[in-house]
């Protein structure tokens, strides 16, 4: 008979390395546990890759394939435009080199294709698929939560004309706990804006979807989960596959950066650092960060700071490139990083994310509440302190604070958090009662993060599912 080719599966993350990280992974566990093989087609804006990209990309298994489509062109766009536009019209503008792609592996090479997977901003890539007679399917990284208000928000956007940030009453997402509109997913904050546009169209997509995988698992979100396995026409079968998170560390630990973290929370006492990051992109303003400075100076724990230049525009700066354009350092007070010295310490722009999580010594996460930093968060077992900035960060926060792991840093009237609001928060996290109560609740989902992932856990299960269907496929 007639040798079976490895069946392969086409991955396309859309442009942010909240996209590309849990993507990989998902690719990883495909390759490595189902024996597939991969090719990610990067849609990109940047003419070459960040350092951040570099980093993951370099560590690829064989099995796992890249290919960089070509730069889209966005000269036509406002500078203003809002990320989600441009992280769609990244894939819409790359549709004629994706098909180029496809052409090659099936047509020219006879690759076996048998999949095509998209992360929350790709369904326009499904029309390609279509063409290849391949079933599409979404690897959703983020929230069941977020995924339920996708498939509400066709309902939400016919049942009310006003601003959903306008609405008396709270928005209640299936299974979900009940939500301000001002909370909801940013681009649901002004619907004249082409992002909301966008955000809609997608979300009328979804249903073209043989399957969504969703990194989150049963125990973290028990009833949203729920709520979604109930099959209708308009909701695919939803498999909850998480928490994926990023692994390979090995290969980076050459990088004077990252042996210089490690090296320092190596001298720190067990679980006394509070570890600060805004994710890939996350930026404060100029005041934002002052305020910081000093409330982290003030609160007198010890910290791991990363530091990016502040930004008086928007809060997703660096989303594209996870870079400062300027030296972050500059930026902070006076004299802070000597009068800290023995405290703390501050790394520019980019840090070993998951190795400082799994450190001893790193008792505390200040997150954006960026859902990856929140699951690696929960899979080493580190309480947080939520300071949501874009994106569907304030969701996670109202759920990680309700599940009770999180406790919130409060805005105050000009939407700053003070410094006396952050040394107190600290304080309570690090060394409070209060701080005692989510880290134990942190360690109860940690044990249930590795359980769903252990042989028979009910993520792997969910994996396995989809990869039979793969399989199955001619
Ligand atoms: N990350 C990192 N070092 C940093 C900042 C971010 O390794 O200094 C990684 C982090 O571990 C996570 C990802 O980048 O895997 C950020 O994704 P997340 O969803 O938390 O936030 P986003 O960047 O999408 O806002």
């Amino acid at each position: 008979g007639e040798i079976q080719q490895t069946p392969h599966i086409v991955v396309l993350p859309t442009p942010g390395m909240g996209h590309l990280i849990p993507l990989i992974e998902f690719a990883k566990r495909l390759v490595f546990q189902h024996d597939f093989s991969v090719t990610l087609l990067i849609p990109t804006e940047i003419t070459s890759p960040s350092k951040a990209q570099k980093t993951v990309l370099n560590s690829l298994p064989k099995a796992i394939d890249y290919i960089f489509l070509p730069p889209v062109n966005f000269d036509d766009l406002d500078e203003d435009v809002k990320i989600e536009t441009r992280i769609s019209l990244t894939v819409t503008r790359s549709l004629s080199s994706i098909r180029d792609a496809f052409t090659n592996m099936v047509a020219n090479n006879n690759m076996r294709v048998v999949a095509f997977v998209v992360d929350l901003f790709g369904t326009d890539a499904f029309d390609i698929a279509n063409e290849f007679q391949l079933p599409s399917y979404i690897f959703f990284p983020s929230t069941a939560m977020l995924l339920s208000l996708f498939f509400e928000l066709p309902k939400l956007d016919q049942s009310y004309s006003c601003e959903y940030r306008d609405l008396p009453e709270l928005v209640k997402l299936p299974g979900c706990v009940p939500i301000h509109g001002t909370d909801l997913v940013s681009p649901t904050q002004d619907r004249k804006n082409q992002a909301y546009k966008w955000l809609l169209h997608h979300s009328k997509r979804y249903k073209l979807a043989e399957g969504i995988l969703v990194n989150s698992f049963i125990d973290l979100e028990p009833t949203a989960l729920k709520a979604l396995s109930v099959e209708t026409p308009d909701i695919p079968p939803v498999y909850p596959v998480g928490p994926l998170i990023h692994t390979s560390v090995s290969v980076t630990n050459a990088d004077a950066d990252v042996s210089k973290c490690l090296e320092w929370l190596d001298d720190q006492p067990h679980g006394s650092v509070l570890f600060i990051s805004f994710g890939s992109g996350g930026t404060l303003s100029t005041e934002q960060l002052t305020e910081l400075a000093f409330g982290l100076e003030m609160s007198e724990q010890r910290f791991l700071w990363v530091v990016r230049s502040p930004s008086d525009k928007t809060t997703a700066a660096s989303y594209f490139s996870a870079q400062s354009a300027k030296d972050p350092f500059d930026f902070l007070p006076k004299g802070f990083i000597e009068r800290t010295k023995g405290l703390g310490l501050v790394v520019p722009s980019w840090a070993p994310q998951i190795q400082i999580l799994s450190h001893g010594s790193t008792g505390g996460f200040l997150t954006h509440c960026g859902w990856n930093s929140t699951l690696e968060s929960i899979v080493h077992g580190v309480p947080l302190i939520a300071w949501p900035l874009f994106a569907e960060q304030k969701m996670n926060a109202v759920m990680l604070d309700y599940i009770k792991v999180a406790l919130r840093a409060k805005f105050d009237e000009n939407g700053l958090v003070g410094r006396e609001e952050i040394t107190k928060v600290v304080k309570c996290l690090m060394e409070g009662e209060e701080g005692k109560k989510l880290r134990n609740k942190m360690k109860d989902l940690k044990c249930a993060a590795a359980a769903v992932l252990s042989q028979d856990g009910s993520s792997t299960k969910s994996l396995c599912e989809v990869a039979l269907k793969w399989k199955s496929k001619p």
